[in-house]
């Protein structure tokens, strides 16, 4: 036990929704596993998920809402996505939707893609907490990357130590394993992930089974469903100064009409809240290119600098499997 958990009493789930207002990190429980949250509209709290979990990559996270009118100002919801959410919500299901223009949600949280992954969860101590924030909640497993998820209060701090400002205590998950995942932004249902709703429930919906990343018609590239936003400039990375007609994206101290700096301070967390924000900003047709300055690899800077590879390499333009 540690003093970060505590019960998830009346008194502490309101002080989760202040905590999560002002930016903090809170830990909760839901019907799947224990969640990591932050307020979804913060780039600077979401930024400080991946430092917590220390993801060596950026992945796409869920928002979760605590109901279904929640979800409208979001995503793009049409009747087959409103008949699953019917159906389903609350409960362990994702659906990835278009991601509505303007939606008040941090890039960082969906990666920069023009998809949104909504969840509305199945446990009161979740949807008390979302309530009390007053706000979509970034949350994935609150787990450090690459370790079991967490399906106990002392799992989440064994996990993550001080990361969390509070770990509220719901006792064990119910269903103990992920959300299904199931992508509808594209041509086709997609299932990402299998996991608390089984895909054989879906089928009824969708007219069939989702194809899934193994039986797709048409197979797509190791990691291109994991692509997110790619600037239609190129980038250049590692650059001193930009080269004529090129943006700078500096980092750090710059040189005299640096375009935009994800963090003039040099502060690994500002850059990642800043990172996908600024690369849209960048991609215009008045420049040639994205010259990027070095970053360092510590900390945060690992997941910036897979990212920015994944930008500055070439595209594949004539794969004829994209998205
Ligand atoms: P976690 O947050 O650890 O439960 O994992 C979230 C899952 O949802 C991952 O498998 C993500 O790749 C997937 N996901 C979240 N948002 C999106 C999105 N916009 N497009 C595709 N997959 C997503
Ligand atoms: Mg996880």
């Amino acid at each position: 036990m540690t003093g970060l958990i505590r019960p998830a009493t009346p008194d502490n789930i309101a002080e989760a929704g202040r905590l999560l207002a002002a930016g903090r990190l809170v830990a909760f429980p839901t019907e799947t596993v224990y969640g990591l949250g932050a307020d979804a509209g913060d780039d600077r709290a979401v930024a400080a998920i991946f430092a917590a979990k220390n993801r060596p990559r950026f992945n796409p996270l869920i928002v979760h809402v605590a109901d279904i009118a929640a979800a409208d100002p979001l995503v793009e919801i049409d009747a087959r996505a409103r008949a699953l959410m019917d159906r389903f919500w609350p409960g362990p299901l994702t659906l990835v939707l278009p991601r509505r223009k303007g939606a008040p949600i941090s890039l960082l949280a969906s990666a920069g893609l023009d998809s949104l992954a909504v969840r509305l969860p199945d446990h009161p101590v979740a949807r008390a907490v979302i309530e009390a924030a007053a706000r979509p909640l970034a949350a994935p497993s609150a787990n450090a990357s690459g370790a079991v998820s967490p399906t106990r209060a002392d799992h989440v701090a064994q996990s993550l130590g001080a990361a969390p400002a509070m770990i509220l205590d719901g006792g064990p998950c119910r269903v103990g394993i992920e959300s299904t995942v199931l992508d509808l932004a594209g041509d086709a249902p997609l299932l990402l992930r299998p996991g608390g709703i089984p895909a054989e429930s879906l089928a009824d919906f969708l007219g069939g089974m989702p194809a899934t990343i193994a039986t797709m018609a048409a197979p797509r590239a190791p990691g291109l469903l994991e692509s997110h936003y790619a600037p239609s400039l190129p980038v250049r990375l590692n650059a001193v100064r930009p080269n004529p007609g090129e943006a700078l994206l500096a980092f750090g101290p710059a040189p005299d009409g640096a375009t935009l700096n994800l963090s003039a301070g040099g502060d690994p967390a500002e850059a990642a809240a800043n990172l996908f924000a600024m690369l849209r900003a960048l991609d215009r047709p008045e420049f040639t290119g994205i010259a990027v300055m070095p970053i360092p690899a510590a900390g945060l800077g690992a997941a910036i600098n897979d990212r920015l590879r994944r930008a500055a390499h070439p595209r594949r333009q004539t794969e004829g499997t994209g998205p």
